[in-house]
């Protein structure tokens, strides 16, 4: 049976565009919508999003009001923000959707598990008085890409201890939900109601070497290209230092390209001297350090013309690097590769 999902759209998308992402995602079949802050959730309403959509770092400053009459579902980590959101209901006359988030072993955003008694009592109360509504109760796992990790378990009892919890003060929340990419893949019994899919909604494996190349299954395709145009070609002599710090000495006459994309454009600085790019149907490495808005590649004793397309990332499927190349070759994860893609970057959707 297929289980509901939420795609994560937060963080502009992943680097991919919010409205966008979001729309495709409608488009694929997604019955909710998931972001971090209020104001991309306010900006996917803007933009005509309708469907469910939830909310979940909102800031003890902010308002709830124009998210409670955008009909957002919004997080509650605590008593007072349950008390808030039961405010704002009331100023504006409807019924707040509310989910409770527990925290059951990242130690990030939600209620302990010390508070959480209290924290469903308070809204089993607020409930039964019209002032919210329990829509949904949810936790998030630490390390569901690592299937040996025993946090995964342990996150599960806790989180099975909350929802009993729940239920016997009388919640009876519509949906239930626990998985991250990872977690809805490698631990079936972990989606309950919904889960949540962040980097798998973008083609990107969520748990490389584990799942196998990538998740076959699935067929995965990475969504993200990043081209260039090679800006100049030209010849370097042996002995010649490339780049910042001159990182990099040719050895010998070199064709060097200019690639226009740095680290302003969120290019992996650390990628300096071992990412490589696709130009004219080959790997080319990275040669040096990553400036603010230049790379420099190594075209060998190729002739490539200046103009010619440079491929940093995409999906792999002509033997191009992908994010998750760029990953290792940066020591981050391609999460990080994805979501930083900004500055000048022109976006093309297609
Ligand atoms: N749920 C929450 C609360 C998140 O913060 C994230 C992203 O970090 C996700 C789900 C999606 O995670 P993933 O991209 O691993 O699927």
């Amino acid at each position: 049976m297929r289980t509901p999902l939420m795609a994560v759209v937060k963080a502009d998308g992943y680097g991919h565009g919010l409205v966008e992402a979001g729309r495709a995602a409608r488009e694929g079949g997604a019955e909710w919508l998931g972001v971090a802050s209020a104001d991309e959730a306010l900006a996917l309403r803007a933009a005509g999003d309708t469907g469910r959509l939830l909310a979940w770092l909102i800031m003890p400053s902010e308002p709830a009001e124009e998210l409670i009459a955008a009909d957002i579902d919004v997080t509650a980590y605590t008593i007072a923000d349950l008390e808030k959101f039961a405010a704002a209901g009331d100023a504006l006359g409807s019924i707040p959707r509310v989910q409770l988030k527990i925290d059951t072993g990242l130690s990030r955003g939600g209620s302990s598990f010390a508070e959480w008694t209290n924290m469903v009592a308070r809204a089993r109360i607020l409930e039964a008085e019209g002032a919210i509504r329990v829509t949904g109760i949810w936790s998030h796992f630490a390390s569901s890409e690592d299937p040996d990790d025993p946090a995964n378990e342990s996150q599960e009892k806790v989180f099975a201890e909350a929802l009993a919890i729940a239920a016997d003060a009388g919640l009876r929340p519509e949906v239930r939900h626990l998985a991250n990419s990872a977690g809805a893949l490698l631990r079936p019994g972990a989606r309950f109601d919904l889960v949540r899919v962040g980097i798998a909604t973008y083609g990107i494996d969520p748990a490389p070497g584990v799942g196998g190349s990538p998740w076959p299954e699935l067929g995965l395709v990475p969504a993200m290209t990043v081209r260039a145009e090679l800006a100049m070609v030209k010849q370097i002599e042996a002995g010649a230092g490339v780049s910042y710090n001159h990182t990099w000495v040719a050895e010998e006459p070199t064709t060097v390209g200019v690639v226009p994309a740095g680290y302003a454009e969120g290019i992996q600085r650390s990628a300096g001297n071992r990412a490589e790019v696709w130009v004219d149907g080959a790997r080319r490495p990275v040669r040096g350090t990553v400036c603010m808005d230049q790379v420099v590649i190594d075209l060998g004793s190729d002739e490539v013309e200046p103009g010619s397309e440079v491929v940093l990332w995409g999906t792999g499927a002509d033997g191009e690097p992908t994010a998750q190349d760029w990953a290792e070759a940066s020591g981050t994860i391609a999460y990080e590769v994805v979501t930083r893609i900004g500055g000048r970057m022109k976006r093309r959707h297609v």
